[in-house]
């Protein structure tokens, strides 16, 4: 008898370890939404789309409620892939530099396809705008706007060789509704316009063809 207790004790914890996240109950969530202090270190609150995890009281952008999951601590948080926040510091230590910055850049890779400014950015990564570009720039060396524009560009390289989309159509995929914009940002960043480009990746596919 004693081993089935223990075999149902081990169980559990096992499935605690894989999943420490909670439900979120109504009083967790107006303390959140409330970035009530009295909460702290009673739970912390990560966000799945931008991987940070927070204290209650944090002065954050409130994120969506289907975002978001509850750790009752921070190294559970930790564990489950999660990175402190700059702001509130949940773990009381500095996020490093360079995390932050990689943190940044995968929210760009996912999301570029969205209106995504300085601003906004900034508050979603839990940083003041200024400060954003100029660690993001030290340790990049381009700006977070000059990285999301790099990324559309060469987004919009793929969809100009792989598919027969529309130019305007193309700008709209890669989050820039302005398509005479696009096209004057496109040229400044590879010397052709799209459809030049297009064009000059059709011939130099039929050259290799021919070669074959
Ligand atoms: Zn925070």
């Amino acid at each position: 008898m004693p081993d089935r207790i223990n075999n149902g004790h081990r169980e559990i914890h096992n499935h605690r370890i894989l999943n420490d996240a909670e439900m979120i109950t109504d009083v967790k969530w107006q303390a959140i939404i409330n970035n009530d202090t009295a909460y702290n270190n009673q739970f912390f609150y990560a966000v799945k789309s931008t991987g940070i995890f927070c204290k209650p009281s944090c002065k954050s952008r409130v994120p969506k409620k289907e975002n978001v999951r509850i750790f009752s601590n921070a190294e559970q948080a930790l564990r489950a892939n999660f990175r402190p926040c700059k702001r509130c510091k949940p773990t009381n230590e500095n996020l490093p530099d360079t995390e932050w910055v990689d943190l940044i850049t995968e929210y760009i890779d996912k999301n570029f396809t969205e209106r995504l400014t300085l601003e906004s950015l900034a508050n979603i990564c839990h940083g003041s705008p200024y400060h954003m570009h100029r660690t993001f720039k030290k340790i990049k060396g381009i700006t977070p706007v000059e990285y999301i524009q790099e990324v559309r560009v060469n987004a919009a390289k793929n969809y100009l060789i792989q598919t027969k989309k529309a130019i305007g159509d193309i700008a709209i995929c890669v989050g820039m509704a302005n398509a005479p914009y696009f096209i004057t940002l496109f040229k400044k960043k590879t010397g052709q316009t799209p459809t030049q480009f297009r064009q000059m990746s059709k011939m130099e596919e039929k050259d290799s063809e021919n070669k074959e």
